[in-house]
């Protein structure tokens, strides 16, 4: 038998389970952003003043110019709905009573993608300005959820 010739009593696969589990560092950058929410219910960015661009979240590289970035920016927490779609069914896919609305929210140059609440489905709109609502500071874990939802305000 050569070593192109197919083994006909070779096994063709292993059978069994592999446990596979992973987890994903925030990285430098990532830890900032998220320690600002955290212990400062605070949305930053990262300047490139070189591409006059505010990275939120905040990045350690500005992607257009790969240049480093350590100026971090506070944006506020009011940002503006680019766009939104509505969920009908819940995680586990039983459907919802009152559609969740997710939006993708402008800061900056960048953005986050969140829920909105306090808002009727019909009343969301393109461009509408929404304000961070976070948990208790002692309740936060650093994370987006820290973030209970964007929440419209009034004077547009
Ligand atoms: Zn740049």
């Amino acid at each position: 038998m050569t070593l192109l010739e197919h083994d006909k009593n070779a096994p063709k696969a292993w059978y069994g389970n592999l446990p596979v589990t992973s987890r994903y560092t925030f990285g430098i950058a990532g830890e900032k952003f998220f320690r600002a929410i955290k212990n400062e219910g605070k949305i930053m960015g990262t300047r490139c003043q070189k591409c006059e661009r505010v990275y939120v979240p905040g990045t350690s590289f500005c992607e257009r110019c790969l240049g480093k970035l350590d100026e971090w920016v506070d944006v506020g927490t009011i940002g503006e709905v680019k766009t939104f779609t509505l969920l009908y069914q819940n995680y586990d896919g039983t459907p919802r009573e009152i559609p969740e609305a997710i939006a993708f929210i402008a800061f900056g140059d960048g953005g986050i993608i969140h829920r909105l609440g306090v808002v009727a489905v019909e009343e969301i709109n393109i461009g509408m300005k929404v304000e961070a609502v976070f948990k208790e500071k002692e309740d936060r874990e650093g994370s987006i959820l820290d973030i209970v939802y964007f929440k419209p305000i009034s004077d547009g």
